[in-house]
């Protein structure tokens, strides 16, 4: 298990452009691997040939439409995404939807961060234990940000077939996470304890 881990952080730091050379839609327009720089949080989708705001799909905690293009739909609108005044990408990440989801994100790095440094100083069995369970939080979040990481490089579609008799999406996404947590207690545990509101499994 430790090798998978080591493994999807390795490929989360060193993200290649997903292809050489990327579709033409029918406007003769392509994803440009460039707008990562300006907009870090954007992702390719291989097979979708569309783009994902990887923050937004597994931090946000509403969305306008659960068709929104970037957070639950591939984005594919390549003309309008970068515009001489304001592209569709500018907008995404100056939206609240955005804004909050990277909020979420870093909330929850800093806590993280704050109560690992604070039990150094602490003594407090309590305090030890609340310690602890962040920790596993933090690494659950850390999981499920790698497998979208990793769909996204690999260009696995990150939904599948809504499937009526369960009335759940059977995706990727969602099969990996049960995977890992399959091999892993503190995802188990956090998907079993997760907040109702917390999409992590249904993009
Ligand atoms: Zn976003």
């Amino acid at each position: 298990m430790k090798k998978i881990i080591e493994d999807t952080k390795n490929e989360r730091n060193a993200i290649p452009p997903a292809l050489a050379e990327y579709p033409n839609n029918h406007q003769k327009r392509r994803y440009n691997p460039q707008w990562e720089v300006k907009f870090p949080w954007l992702r390719y989708s291989v097979t979708e040939d569309g783009a994902y705001c990887a923050y937004c799909f597994v931090f946000a905690s509403s969305t306008p439409s659960p068709w929104e293009p970037l957070i639950c739909a591939p984005f594919k609108d390549w003309k309008n995404a970068v515009g001489s005044k304001r592209g569709i990408l500018t907008n995404h990440e100056l939206s609240k939807t955005h804004q909050g989801a990277m909020l979420a994100a870093a909330n929850f790095t800093a806590v993280s961060r704050r109560e690992i440094e604070s039990v150094k100083e602490s003594s407090s069995r309590g305090y030890s234990e609340i310690v602890k369970k962040n920790r596993k939080i933090l690494l659950a979040t850390a999981f499920v940000l790698d497998v979208v990481i990793v769909l996204a490089k690999r260009g696995i579609a990150f939904r599948g077939n809504w499937d009526s008799a369960a009335m759940k999406e059977n995706g990727n996404f969602e099969f990996f996470i049960k995977w890992l947590a399959k091999y892993d207690e503190s995802l188990s545990e956090h998907l079993s304890t997760a907040a109702k509101n917390a999409r992590y499994l249904s993009p």
